[in-house]
């Protein structure tokens, strides 16, 4: 890990988040590249919020699933640091804006990594609540990993009823828009899953899958296709049975019938190496 801030040297700018500045950095000690993001002291009042909570969550993770956090750091002038894993190839999201979509069998390796990682905090009580392409980051060496914890939440009651309307409205699940038509009766951890549904989806087709390509909606009409637009499916000639029926189980309108992320994990869409 890193001791001091001193110790950095900033390369480049990396990306720019809703919270701050992401900078490529050198760890002059070991010539080691990390991320480091920065959270200035004069932002925005929930975004300090948001990322006080991202830095509680990712203080208390360590997963080959999850981007890890190698140190907090706070400035004189108040400004937040926090030193990521460097994921160099960038998220999923400026991947598919720069190569297309992906195929398949990729598709099937992302998905089972971005499952693990979803394992790993539903055990641990923590729903991620913003899962979309942009939020999985990947590496060189082709690791998968979820990213930015802003609207997490650790769930200190099974059932939280009192649910804040943040996250992303595009990735959002049916239950989370109107809550009175599922008795409000839901944890959220479906929610996670129903987001990464349509974010392999999104990957395959290369557009928002529920939505004709190219339309910029209110959030009514994203709303109306959400919770009650067609049943998503994927062209039955380019798809193996396999992958329709994986989106199917994650895409389930009805979160009781939704798969959990423990039976995805042995879905044959994922446990079957389609490399075989
Ligand atoms: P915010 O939470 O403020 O929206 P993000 O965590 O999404 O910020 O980061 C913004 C952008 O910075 C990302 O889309 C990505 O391009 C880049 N980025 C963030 N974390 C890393 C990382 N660990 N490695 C490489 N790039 C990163």
């Amino acid at each position: 890990t890193i001791q001091q801030l001193s110790d950095l040297d900033v390369l480049e700018v990396l990306g720019q988040g809703n919270s701050g500045t992401v900078y490529r950095i050198i760890h002059k000690v070991t010539s080691d590249f990390y991320a480091l993001k920065i959270i200035r002291s004069d932002c925005d009042p929930i975004i300090r919020r948001q990322s006080l909570r991202e830095i509680e969550i990712l203080r208390c993770t360590r997963s080959p699933y999850i981007v890890q956090c190698d140190g907090v750091f706070e400035k004189a002038c108040g400004d937040i640091a926090i030193a990521l894993e460097l994921m160099d190839a960038g998220s999923l999201d400026y991947l598919l804006k720069t190569n297309g979509s992906f195929t398949e069998k990729l598709l099937s390796k992302i998905a089972g990594q971005v499952l693990k990682g979803l394992n790993y905090l539903h055990v641990q009580k923590i729903v991620h609540r913003d899962i979309k392409p942009a939020n999985i980051l990947v590496n060189k060496k082709m690791e998968v990993k979820i990213a930015d914890f802003g609207c997490s939440r650790i769930m200190c009651r099974m059932l939280d009823t009192c649910d804040t309307f943040i996250g992303t409205r595009a990735y959002m699940s049916p239950e989370r828009y109107d809550p009175s038509a599922y008795g409000g009766n839901y944890n959220g951890y479906a929610g996670d899953v129903w987001s990464l549904g349509l974010t392999i989806a999104e990957l395959f087709l290369g557009y928002y899958p529920l939505l004709p390509p190219g339309e910029n909606p209110d959030w009514i009409t994203l709303m109306c296709a959400i919770c009650s637009g067609e049943p998503l499916s994927l062209p039955e000639t380019s798809t193996s049975p396999e992958f329709r029926d994986f989106i199917g189980c994650c895409l389930h309108k009805d979160f009781s019938k939704r798969w959990t992320v423990s039976q995805l994990l042995s879905h044959p869409f994922v446990s079957q190496d389609l490399s075989l």
